[in-house]
């Protein structure tokens, strides 16, 4: 790549970052769907809102279901969810609002494997997993 290319990709990333005013995490995630919490048969990331750490899921309900699962379990111990843990250990907020979808798929074995995909594109990036199995 020659010094020119490379200069002019850094200025086009830095007008980027400064016209948007997103962060590099927002940046790199190429997967904006708006939320749909009505959907279901999902594969859906949950970001924090006080470091970069992002979690993956799959669920065949719907998506509002086992948010409000995970958002339960903040309080409620019994349930299990990585994302309360991580908000209860570290202290930190989770961006409830900014629940993605990264895919819609209805076939179960399909939806686990796109969910692993996900978490690998997010280990590429070198983003923190909240997923704790990984
Ligand atoms: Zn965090």
């Amino acid at each position: 790549m020659s010094e020119q290319i490379k200069n002019l990709m850094l200025k086009h990333e830095y007008k980027i970052v400064y016209k948007k005013g997103k962060n590099l995490k927002s940046l790199l995630s190429n997967n904006n769907t708006k939320t749909t919490l009505e959907k279901n048969n999902v594969v859906y990331n949950i970001s924090c809102n006080d470091c970069d750490a992002v979690y993956a899921g799959n669920t065949e309900r719907k998506l509002e279901t086992r948010v409000n699962e995970h958002k339960n379990a903040l309080t409620k111990s019994y349930i299990p969810s990585h994302v309360a843990d991580h908000a209860k250990q570290t202290s930190h907020n989770i961006n409830w609002d900014e629940t993605k979808i990264s895919y819609i798929e209805n076939n179960r074995e399909a939806r686990e494997l796109l969910e692993k995909w996900d978490i690998e594109k997010l280990r590429q990036k070198n983003i923190p997993l909240i997923n704790k199995q990984f």
